[in-house]
């Protein structure tokens, strides 16, 4: 599969996001197209370009079972809206008990070592189960959000995780972002209004000063090289 990779770059080099999308849809067939969202901005603007294509749309989310109230709101209004169903993906039990026993409810203040290994528990292998029932993923991965996503393609190989993965709106600004979601009425979360510019698990997030990095409330306590949950590992 891995092959068609460079077929696949020039195939899609001109396309709008929704025409990726499109793409994917129509080369992968709808049911083996996953779009995992965070329920950021970005993945809303995604939800609703996959629900306007598909006529089952299929919408992946992790429940850390850390994530903020307002969150879940999120997901409420986007199957109110959107009359879909998520695919929500929760850790196994027995790992998050073994990992808070051992090192308390709060390790990931501890040491980025900690820290990943939370995300991994709580994050990447739900995804990484979920993702067995895929052939591509969708994620709302851009550019300019962080150092560590500056040379990512619009479709690539995830490794990590054994499938194809495409970036359909990785050229879009913050501004772009916003844009789509005024103009479509799209739901989001209502911390976004109060400086939570980039939302992950309630105590790795907090707002971010006006001017800062989108990214900075995220893990705050570390260097932005570390900062990133093992979901998007470049090919
Ligand atoms: S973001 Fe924080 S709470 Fe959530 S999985 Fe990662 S370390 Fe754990």
């Amino acid at each position: 599969m891995k092959e068609n990779l460079e077929k696949y770059k020039k195939d899609i080099q001109n396309m709008s996001a929704k025409e990726i999308i499109q793409w994917a849809f129509d080369s992968f067939g709808e049911k083996n197209v996953i779009l995992a969202s965070s329920l950021s901005v970005e993945d809303q603007v995604l939800t609703d370009m996959v629900c306007e294509l598909a006529e089952s749309p299929r919408v992946l989310t992790l429940d850390t079972g850390r994530l903020f109230q307002e969150s879940y709101d999120v997901i409420q209004m986007s199957m109110d809206k959107y009359k879909i169903s998520y695919e929500i993906s929760f850790p196994e039990a027995k790992e998050v008990l073994d990992l808070v026993t051992e090192k308390g409810p709060n390790l990931f203040y501890n040491s980025v070592m900690d820290r990943k290994e939370c995300c991994y528990v709580r994050k990447v292998r739900p995804l990484k189960k979920s993702l067995e029932k895929a052939s591509l993923w969708i994620t709302g991965i851009r550019k300019d959000q962080s150092v560590t996503r500056e040379n990512l393609s619009h479709v690539e190989w995830d490794n990590h995780f054994g499938l194809y993965k495409i970036n359909p709106i990785l050229d879009w600004s913050e501004k772009d972002v916003w844009k789509y979601i005024k103009k479509n009425k799209v739901p989001y979360s209502s911390l976004q209004d109060k400086g939570f510019l980039s939302i992950g698990c309630a105590p790795c997030t907090r707002a971010v000063e006006k001017g800062q990095d989108i990214r900075a409330g995220r893990w705050w306590w570390e260097a932005p090289e570390s900062k990133e949950c093992g979901l998007h590992v470049s090919a």
